[in-house]
């Protein structure tokens, strides 16, 4: 069976779910929130466990059949993808860099859902600029003191699990730790999920540590090791954010095209007119290149074990495809005509959704400047 192999039976099970589950929680009750009903569901389906082994009680799915899960849950929202995305990028660092006490201790109730996990990397001055972070551990007999504030976290004050980033070196290093951290641990606390754009079934919050006490087994991987920690999700969770873009962007051709067989203007209906056809045929371009990225990146991944490289692949994917989202979810605005500006029709929120995914995991400028490092240093 090739790396990249896509299991069917997942993503009918998923789809199943998104049509059943998914429309329960799309109401103004529940945004802002991570309906927990919804991530036990999902995690009863197995997505809980897709990114973790067999032996810790996941499914250790491949990178290709994670991506077409996220693509696939996209396809109905965004939010729920973003969500388990996180869960799935701390329950992969875990696996790879966890001790095999944590492993035990974490990755079954990940896979299960009894704990939904965060990454708690970004700070209030440092987004691109990892190297910036001002959140400290210092170093105690019997563990770790941590004080410093996150933002933007997704599912803050509503997951179980946080991994967190902190500076254990002095100022004149740049030496960064990683650490689990319960929700329930003295001296962390959170922030009203913040009023945001779109993505409304996946909040962001702040968090704030205040001489956090931490035990030594909260660190993870080695002391001062955390930027490897770091930066060893982030292909990873690239690939998975360009196939919630592929995703969305397949959402808004599909809508389009139903919306303009239906909608009649100088007595035709709007599919009949070339114009729009032509529009259709470059959005779907589009789609089908980003599909192609994406699946090749997902494929690097599932072959990093025999040394393949992914930065470069998983950059491409996730630039071009969440540029080829934001572009197909406006021109699907644009096709709608006034009804694609109004909130009944579907079209707004995937254009509002694709936004995020342009600024997320590393902004766009960001995999530019990655990209273009890549291809001259190997060149
Ligand atoms: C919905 C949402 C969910 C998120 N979830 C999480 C999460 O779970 N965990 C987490 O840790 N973080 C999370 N983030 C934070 C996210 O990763 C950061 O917002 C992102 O990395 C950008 O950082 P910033 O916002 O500080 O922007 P800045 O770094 O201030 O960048 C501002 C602009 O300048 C550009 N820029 C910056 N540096 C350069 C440069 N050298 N050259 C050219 N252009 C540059 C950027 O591309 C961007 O366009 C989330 C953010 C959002 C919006």
């Amino acid at each position: 069976m090739s790396s990249s192999f896509v299991d069917p039976l997942i993503i009918e099970t998923v789809t199943r779910l998104c049509e059943t589950e998914i429309p329960k929680y799309q109401t103004e009750e529940c945004y802002n929130t991570i309906p927990r009903a919804l991530f036990t569901a999902m995690c009863e389906a197995g997505l809980g466990g897709l990114s973790i082994p067999e032996e810790y009680g996941g499914i250790g799915a491949s990178a290709a059949t994670s991506a077409a899960v996220y693509e696939t849950i996209s396809r109905y929202d965004i939010g729920p993808a973003i969500f388990l995305s996180v869960h799935a990028m701390v329950s992969g660092i875990i696996s790879r860099h966890g001790s095999e006490q944590q492993k035990r201790e974490y990755l079954p109730k990940f896979a299960s859902g009894e704990l939904l996990a965060a990454f708690a990397l970004t700070e209030p001055n440092a987004g691109s600029d990892t190297a910036a972070i001002a959140s400290e551990a210092k170093i105690l007999a019997d563990g770790f003191s941590l004080s410093g504030n996150k933002c933007y976290i997704t599912s803050a004050g509503f997951a179980d699990i946080y991994l967190t980033f902190a500076k254990t070196e002095d100022e004149n290093t740049s030496g960064l730790s990683g650490f689990i951290i319960p929700k329930e641990t003295p001296g962390m606390s959170w922030g009203k999920p913040e009023r945001k754009m779109g993505a409304e079934l996946s909040p962001i919050a702040s968090l704030f540590f205040d001489n956090a006490h931490l035990p030594k087994s909260a660190l993870i991987g080695v002391l001062h090791g955390g930027r490897k920690v770091a930066l060893s999700g982030l292909a990873g969770g690239r690939v998975n954010i360009a196939a919630c873009a592929n995703g969305l962007a397949r959402a808004a051709i599909e809508d389009s095209i139903a919306y303009m067989k239906e909608r009649q203007q100088f007595g035709k209906a709007l599919v009949e007119f070339q114009g729009l056809q032509f529009m259709l045929a470059d959005m779907h371009m589009k789609l089908s290149a980003s599909q192609l990225l994406t699946a090749k990146a997902a494929e690097d991944i599932d072959l990093a074990a025999h040394g393949t490289n992914t930065k470069l692949s998983s950059s491409t994917a996730k630039c071009f495809a969440t540029d080829a989202a934001m572009a197909i979810t406006t021109d699907a605005v644009q096709l709608f005509g006034g009804a694609g500006y109004i909130k009944d029709y579907t079209v707004e929120r995937y254009m509002r959704d694709a936004k995020m995914l342009q600024i997320v995991e590393g902004a766009n400028q960001i995999q530019r400047i990655i990209i273009a490092r890549e291809i001259i240093e190997s060149s």
